[in-house]
């Protein structure tokens, strides 16, 4: 998940939570608003009750004649009715009295219940006059808020009516006492509402904060210390939840960094790797992501947004701005280069672990054409012909990888001394494919690793089955590798009685790097009895070192010098030279290339030990038995 996608659920989160709490909050208001009204009603029906109570009472106790004249006339009938009303006088119902209206529309008392304040007869009171008239007028009970007189909530006014007609009104006050008791019963709802807010708002936050740190971990976990590109954990994530159609492959790998360790100390290493990062970061595009793949290796995916160009183009300035970059290491200033293999097409791989070993691959071909450059798949006639890493990968799956066997004659008595292995594709429809068409393909990748195996292994078979003498091709850089190196090693020990029936023709590919180590494990090799072999001697990087440096039992001389020799004065000599050369140093020669009947009769006049070429045998699927 994205920080910006995080942040969206974040976001989402905190809203819901806040959207609760406002509508909870206003929910309670309406609560309360709604208690309010029932508390007013409650009360309200309550004294409906006790007022007509009274009204009964009041009337059980006068004769026909007015309330209001009867009254007047007989206290003792007055106190009574007191004590009656003010039976439900309380600090709540402050005041309960009983009042008429004389001529002039003046309110007076007739009978006062109250704990305090009390009136007397006739004195007059100043009510809301309007309110108490409608309720002469209506004969109905009324309520109405005293909204101007402090202390006073509500006022309960009941007619007492004589035959169809309000003789007088028993008013009942009530002070704000009782609502604010029943207010106050419910108050902790108040608080309680609060707490459950409250509590709910911290858990939301512990739950987020929890969250948060949760998804930190996981990011730091992703990330790379060094470098902060993201490290190949996150890339396995990444894969699993992301379809990479959408983006190109860059491999990108800083040249010669093992030389910045050595010179400068691991430390710098180290500020030259974060600081690459840091330009690569910036070179890069939002959309674009940027792993560490390995030690000084980086993979960018690149969004391709239908530009098919892109990755290329971010590539080149990748290439240009590491170039141009000055890391500075303790007041040194370090420049570095890189190599870059892209796969510009990775929906057309079957896996995208398989599309990402192309851009190694690619990667690899970059360091091959000597570094600081950039390098993808070529569309060139060239390599039309070439196989697709998806054809020979089929190769391989349907066991379509063989070995052909080509004689190699000795000199003197043209018989067959040995053959040389050489490996072939068989294609479905049965077409032999060279390693030309298909081997640079899968250059140091695990199908190179094993095809080496399959070699190996088929030619000591042969050897095992015919008792001769064959030779497998491997280049400097196979045997400099561990894994070839170890299987290598592996065979010749299961296969240890033949051991002495094989040669290995070393190719010298590029400049050796590292010849203390190859000529360990050569003198290792021919410890078994292994013949060394240099193969194509005389083009390339041919150079007179590597007879200092290891043990040769044979040389091949270059087939360019071969067929050369019946028009080149300049070839013969130095063929000439070479088998001389070798002489001295008791090291057998063979010419290869022997393609035609000229060439053959030019290499007869030379002292080679061993001839060998298209003109004498084509490489064969089975080494005939003799
Ligand atoms: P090439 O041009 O072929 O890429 O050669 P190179 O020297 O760059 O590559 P090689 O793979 O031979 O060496 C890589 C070195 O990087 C080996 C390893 O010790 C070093 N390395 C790997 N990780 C780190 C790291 O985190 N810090 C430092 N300082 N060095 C590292
Ligand atoms: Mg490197
Ligand atoms: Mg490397």
């Amino acid at each position: 998940m994205s920080f910006k996608k995080f942040t969206k659920i974040y976001a989402a989160i905190m809203l819901i939570i806040f959207a609760t709490f406002v509508y909870m909050y206003f929910s309670i208001d309406t609560i309360k608003k709604d208690l309010d009204t029932n508390i007013d009603k409650l009360i309200i029906n309550l004294t409906r009750g006790f007022v007509n109570n009274i009204d009964k009472n009041i009337k059980n106790s006068i004769s026909k004649d007015s309330i209001v004249e009867q009254l007047h006339s007989d206290s003792k009938l007055r106190k009574y009715i007191e004590n009656i009303i003010s039976t439900i006088s309380t600090d709540s119902l402050q005041y309960v009295y009983i009042l008429y209206r004389d001529k002039n529309g003046v309110y007076r008392y007739l009978v006062d219940g109250s704990f305090k304040d009390r009136g007397e007869l006739d004195q007059p009171l100043n009510v809301k006059q309007e309110e108490w008239d409608r309720a002469y007028k209506t004969k109905k009970d009324r309520v109405f808020y005293q909204k101007d007189i402090d202390m006073l909530w509500t006022t309960y006014l009941h007619p007492i009516v004589q035959d169809g007609k309000t003789e007088a009104i028993l008013a009942i006050d009530f002070s704000f006492n009782l609502k604010n008791k029943i207010k106050e019963t419910i108050k902790p709802l108040d608080i309680y509402f609060i707490f459950i807010f409250l509590a709910i708002f911290i858990l939301a936050l512990i739950f987020l904060l929890e969250l948060y740190i949760n998804y930190k971990i996981k990011q730091e976990s992703y990330i790379d210390t060094l470098t902060k590109a993201y490290n190949r954990h996150y890339l396995r994530a990444f894969l699993d939840e992301e379809n990479i159609d959408k983006y190109q492959i860059l491999m990108i790998d800083i040249d010669y960094f093992k030389k910045i360790n050595d010179n400068y100390g691991h430390k710098a290493g180290d500020v030259v790797l974060a600081g690459f990062a840091d330009v690569t970061r910036q070179t890069i595009r939002d959309g674009d992501i940027f792993f560490r793949y390995g030690g000084e290796e980086f993979l960018v995916f690149v969004e391709t947004n239908e530009n098919i160009d892109i990755a290329e183009q971010i590539a080149n300035r990748i290439k240009d701005r590491v170039e141009e970059t000055k890391f500075i290491f303790e007041d040194r200033v370090i420049q570095i280069t890189v190599s870059i293999g892209i796969n510009k097409y990775p929906k057309n791989f079957k896996s995208i672990d398989q599309a990402i070993k192309y851009a190694d691959e690619m990667l690899y071909l970059a360091k091959r054409d000597g570094r600081n450059c950039i390098r993808m798949e070529q569309k060139d006639k060239n390599s039309l012909n070439k196989l697709s890493i998806a054809e020979i990968k089929e190769a391989f799956d349907n066991n379509a990888i063989e070995c052909y066997y080509q004689p190699i004659y000795s000199k003197t008595t043209q018989k067959i001394l040995k053959y040389e292995a050489l490996v072939r594709l068989i294609q479905k429809d049965n077409k032999v494919i060279t390693p030309y068409l298909f081997l640079d393909k899968i250059f140091a990748t695990t199908l190179y690793t094993e095809l080496t195996q399959i070699v190996i292994n088929s030619v000591f078979q042969e050897i095992k089955r015919l008792n001769v003498h064959i030779s497998i091709n491997l280049n400097f850089s196979d045997i400099l590798d561990n894994k070839i190196y170890k299987l290598l090693i592996d065979s010749i020990n299961r296969y240890k009685e033949y051991a002495s029936f094989l040669t290995i023709e070393l190719l010298e590919y590029e400049k050796i790097e590292n010849i203390s180590a190859l000529r360990k494990r050569i003198y290792e090799i021919k410890s078994y009895g292994v013949s060394i072999s240099l193969d194509d001697f005389g083009s390339g990087y041919a150079n007179y070192e590597v007879f200092k440096q290891l043990p040769i039992d044979i040389i091949k001389i270059d087939g360019s010098l071969i067929k050369d020799l019946p028009n080149s004065i300049i070839s013969y000599k130095i063929v000439k030279s070479i088998i001389i050369f070798a002489k001295e140093l008791n090291i057998a020669t063979v010419a290869e290339f022997i393609h035609s009947e000229e060439v053959l009769e030019s290499a007869k006049k030379l002292d080679f030990d061993y001839l060998q070429g298209f003109y004498l045998s084509v490489p064969k699927k089975e080494i005939p038995l003799s």
